[in-house]
């Protein structure tokens, strides 16, 4: 039952598309002072070290953040993701690599609270050790929350959720990362989202899902969107034509119910970059697509071929908000760039709410680092060297608290992990 182990994929493609996703929706929970609660129904671990035994069994990692370690021309919304990662590894060697309860940590504030559940007995126990190294070092610097911030919990993450709803802050944030090893999780996601929303519409739920052969994910994204959420929004990231045999990890989606309303901009900025310098072949691409359960209206994009509208023109397109409705086949425009003093204000704001990654906790084990290099166009540039002093989180999984396991390796089925 307990197969799956995240160690050995920790820091992937997938990774990357779910984390820098998730860093934009806790930015934009941050937006509101109201405090949130952050639900992680599936945890893992918190924090991986890339150089343990699992890590570089399957060297996933290398096609997925050390492609971004060293850039120096990373999109504004990437570089928040990866600067999270840089200043968790401030030697400047990419060695440790955060899980989402690890995101979820450094991004939200001291009164947003983190429910965590965690079924598998060794990770539940590194994440809670990883989670209260991370609060003492923040009680260290004087940080301090009212009442328990972050609980771990060993219980089923669906079954979690649903108790939590709605949250008593009347803001909630969701991520939902299952191993998708059986077929169920499939279901269990389906209905686990339908009842939340029942429960509480207003919620940001956020769905991490492989794109497969496999007919349960195929049809996976056309069930969310029946969903009764108000709206929603979908993106995949493919890195690769998919192998004949079907075989292999090379897509993955993140389905939000709720998104916020500047998602969709800053996925169209930042995606082409993640295609190509994630991307290993011709067949690399993204999509995103937008609806509202009322209408059904949706646009779909895929990030080589031109604009495919499927429906009508998005109703509420972030980019209407400027007063543009973008029709069928008309070119995106990037919105422009707010004017100087409204950066300037915007930055006054960002630095009032304290930046995400101040100061940072080190994952405690391994050794060694891990860093892309890459042919052709996709170069990695040299690891840039941090000053910030880190605090040190405990145990990475993977490290000697990590049990054993066959990797599933981005080109073939194997072992243990998301099929
Ligand atoms: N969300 C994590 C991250 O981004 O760092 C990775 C999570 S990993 C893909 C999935 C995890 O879900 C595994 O650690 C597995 O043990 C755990 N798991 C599986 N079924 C579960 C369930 N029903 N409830 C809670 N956790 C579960």
């Amino acid at each position: 039952m307990f197969s799956y182990r995240h160690a050995f994929h920790a820091g992937n493609h997938a990774d990357v598309l779910k984390h820098f996703v998730q860093v934009q929706l806790h930015k934009y929970m941050n937006q509101k002072d109201a405090a949130y609660t952050y639900v992680d129904t599936h945890a893992g671990a918190g924090v991986y070290a890339l150089d343990s035994a699992q890590a570089l069994k399957s060297g996933e990692s290398e096609g997925g953040i050390a492609r971004l370690w060293g850039r120096d021309d990373l999109p504004a919304a990437l570089a928040e993701y990866v600067d999270l990662v840089r200043a968790m590894n401030p030697s400047g060697k990419l060695r440790y690599y955060p899980g989402s309860p690890y995101v979820a940590e450094r991004c939200a504030r001291m009164e947003d609270r983190l429910r965590l559940f965690e079924l598998h007995p060794a990770d539940v126990k590194l994440l809670d050790q990883n989670i209260r190294k991370l609060e003492a070092h923040k009680a260290e610097q004087g940080e301090r929350a009212r009442g328990r911030r972050i609980i771990v919990e060993r219980a089923d993450g669906y079954q979690g959720l649903k108790a939590l709803l709605p949250p008593p802050s009347r803001r909630a944030l969701v991520l939902c990362d299952p191993p998708y090893e059986v077929k169920l999780d499939y279901k269990h996601v389906f209905d686990a989202f339908g009842e939340a929303l029942g429960r509480f519409p207003a919620g940001t739920y956020a769905i991490w899902y492989p794109v497969l052969q496999r007919m349960e994910s195929r049809q996976f994204a056309d069930r969310l969107k029946r969903l009764p959420a108000k709206e929603w929004l979908h993106v995949t990231l493919s890195v690769a034509t998919p192998g004949p045999d079907g075989t292999g990890m090379h897509s993955s989606g993140m389905f939000i119910l709720n998104p916020p309303y500047t998602l969709e901009a800053t996925l169209r900025e930042t995606m082409p970059y993640l295609v190509k310098v994630l991307g290993t072949d011709s067949g690399a691409t993204f999509r995103i697509e937008t609806g509202t359960q009322v209408t059904g209206a949706m646009t779909g994009r895929s990030g080589t071929g031109p604009r495919v509208p499927v429906g009508n023109a998005r109703r509420a397109s972030p980019l209407s908000g400027a007063g543009s409705l973008r029709l069928p086949g008309q070119a995106y425009e990037a919105p422009a760039r707010a004017p100087a003093a409204a950066e300037a204000g915007d930055a006054a704001k960002r630095e009032a709410r304290r930046p995400f990654y101040k100061t940072q906790a080190k994952p405690a084990g391994a050794t060694g680092a891990a860093r892309g290099e890459t042919g052709g166009s996709r170069e990695a540039g040299p690891a840039p060297v941090r000053s910030r002093s880190p605090a040190r989180p405990a145990g990475a999984a993977g490290g000697p608290g990590a049990s054993a396991g066959a990797p599933r390796k981005p080109g073939g089925r194997k072992g243990p992990g998301r099929p």
